[in-house]
Order: structure tokens, then sequence, then C-alpha cells
């Protein structure tokens, strides 16, 4: 289904680039970031007054209170101000304030009940929506976000694509796997799609590079989390990047023109960025129980090289390569690799303290 949506950044020029706070902490943080954003381009500023945080007992957001400093933001900064909803009472503590945009975040956006009550509460109003991508890789539930606030009439939607979660330790807070917001935007191709390179990458190091992969795939803009001392943040410390830093990073974005781009052939290379990351990951985690097995072998007194064993990793994959379309030579080669650097990395813990 396409829906009839009006374009929410109408006249904007792209990439439209929401920043401020993870969360609004005092007047005082939501203030100085916001006078620091001023004159810097961005379209419209955001602070987190409900935050859900997966475990109790961390920072949950001031709550109504903050609505008033945003308030001041727009009065006497005149920068558009938005924050996240999560139930009826936040849509209308939220509008009641004057919060010129609405967002659904991803716990949200991953249960019907909580969009249906949030669509009910909007029944009948003309403020603009984004819907983040649900916490789970799953498009039609988060397109089924956009159907439940579109039957209620609301008219001005957009999309936020900030990742996936995924289980144990890895590169990215949550997993980009762009492949969805490319389905979605073949399914949905009139809502505007902004990337959130914050929530995505979870370390202020990636988020130069996830923002460059989104404008090469053609999204609309970006959501980063700007906070003006970021190490002390109440939430998302990690991520957030100072005003000075956001400034850095939007000067040195390169823009590409949607017609010398395909966006099908940049998915192709994302899609193998990520696979690169992952084949890191677990080299880092092979090294690792490599060193273990070197404790090991160090206090057994046993040779780091048992030829048996390397000769068997080959022997498996030579089987493999008959099924797949890979040339054993090839296979062999990536091995050697391997496992010359774990030779390496097990001799130094065998020999620790001997040199
Ligand atoms: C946020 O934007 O601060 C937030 C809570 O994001 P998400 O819903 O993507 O986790
Ligand atoms: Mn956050």
């Amino acid at each position: 289904m396409e829906f009839e949506t009006i374009d929410i950044f109408n006249g904007v020029q792209r990439p439209i680039i929401i920043a401020g706070p993870c969360s609004a902490e005092s007047e005082e943080q939501v203030m100085s970031v916001a006078s620091e954003l001023k004159n810097r381009g961005i379209t419209l500023f955001r602070a987190g007054v409900w935050k859900p945080r997966t475990r109790p007992g961390c920072f949950e957001g001031v709550g109504q209170e903050a609505l008033q400093w945003l308030q001041r933001v727009k009065r006497e900064l005149d920068i558009p101000v938005s924050t996240e909803v999560a139930t009826a009472v936040h849509v209308e503590q939220a509008l009641a304030a004057g919060v010129d945009l609405l967002w659904i975040g991803a716990r949200t956006t991953a249960n019907p009940f909580a969009v249906q009550e949030i669509a009910d509460a909007l029944r009948g109003v003309d403020v603009p929506v984004l819907i983040k991508n649900p916490v789970n890789p799953d498009v039609d539930l988060w397109i089924g976000a956009f159907e439940r606030i579109n039957n209620a009439g609301v008219k001005r939607l957009g999309a936020i694509h900030r990742g996936f979660s995924a289980y144990g330790e890895k590169f990215y807070r949550n997993a980009p796997q762009w492949q969805l917001p490319i389905e979605f935007r073949r399914r949905l191709g009139n809502v505007p799609m902004i990337c959130d390179p914050s929530h995505i990458g979870g370390k202020r190091e990636l988020v130069f590079s996830l923002s460059q992969q989104a404008l090469d795939l053609n999204f609309d803009g970006l959501m980063i989390e700007t906070h003006c001392n970021p190490v002390c943040a109440l939430s998302d410390a990690r991520q957030q990047v100072t005003p000075d830093e956001l400034e850095i990073i939007l000067g040195k974005l390169v823009h590409r023109s949607a017609d010398a781009v395909n966006a099908d052939f940049l998915s192709y290379r994302n899609r193998l960025d990520e696979i690169d990351d992952m084949l890191m990951e677990l080299l880092v985690k092979r090294m690792a129980i490599s060193r273990e097995i070197g404790a090991v072998k160090r206090e057994k007194g046993l040779t780091v090289f048992q030829p048996f064993r390397y000769n068997k990793t080959i022997e498996r994959y030579t089987k493999y390569c008959s099924d797949s379309k890979m040339d054993i030579e090839a296979v062999k080669s990536i091995f050697e690799a391997v496992h010359s650097e774990s030779i390496r990395q097990q001799l130094r813990v065998v020999n620790e303290g001997n040199e």
C-alpha cells in the first residue's frame, strides 16, 4: 500500500539535519547545546524528554518539566523542536507544549498496542511524525506502524533508520542492515528516510562513516545526537558528538547526486562492508581464544605448532569448497594467513617473560 503523505520537510534542502542531545537533562544543558547548534544549518532540534531505557535504574528522562526547555529553544532561538513519544499522555503533553515534530522510538514501534495508542491520541491532529524502525529487523512491523498512524489521519510522516539489535558483542551497537531501509523505500517510496548513525554506531567515531553511507544511499537526512559535554551525558555518552564535531562531520560529508548513484550498487557495497566488519570481529574473537590456548600450551609444555590440527582444518574446507564456488587454493591461503597470525599470537603468550 502506498499511502497518501505530504512531504514532511517540504522545501527544506537535503540532507535534513536533526541534532540535539539524547536526553534533555537540565534547562542549562538544553539551552547551551541549542545555542551552539544555532546557525550551524540544522533543521530541527531533538531532545528526549521520556527515555525508554533497557534496564530500570538508569536515567529515564526528566519528563514533562523538560518540555518548557524545548519551548524556550523554540521561542528564544527560533529552532523547531522534536521529542520522542511512547504513550498517549506523552502525545498530549508534547502537543500542549507546542512541540513541532514527534518521533516514535524503536522499542515502541515494535509494540503494535503502543503504536495504536499513539495513533488514537493523534487522531485529528496535524503534526509531523517520524517512526524509527523496530528494534528487530522486521520491515512489515515498521510499515504496520506507519499504517496505524496514517489511518489516524496523520499525513506528514517520515522514517528513521537506527539499526537493529543483535545478541553478543558487536562492532555496531545496532546492526545497520541497510537492505531493510532499502526494502522499506522500495515499498513506501514517498516516505522520507532519515538515518540515525548515533544509535547504529553507538560510538562517536562511527558517526561520520555511517552518515556518509546513508547519503550514498540517497537518504533524506540525518539525526545525530549532540551534547556540549558528551562524556558526562546522562544517557548514550559514548555516541554523542559536540556541536563543533558535528560541524566537522557535516562539512566532510560528500553529497552525491542521486542520478549518478545507483542505490542497489551501493547497497551491495554496504553489505560487503557489514560482512567485513563481522569477519574482523570473528577474527578478533578467534585470536583471543588462540591466546588462551597459548597459555594452556605454555602451562603443559606443549608445542605451539601441531601440524595434524592445521591439516584437519584444510581437509574440512576442501570438502566444503566442492559444494560452494570457492577455489581451494584461495581458501588455503586465507586459512594459512589466519593460522600464521594465530601461531604468532600463541608464540607470544608461550614465550612471555622468556625474552
Ligand atoms: C533516542 O533517539 O534517543 C532513542 C531512544 O532511540 P531509539 O528509539 O532508536 O533507541
Ligand atoms: Mn539516545
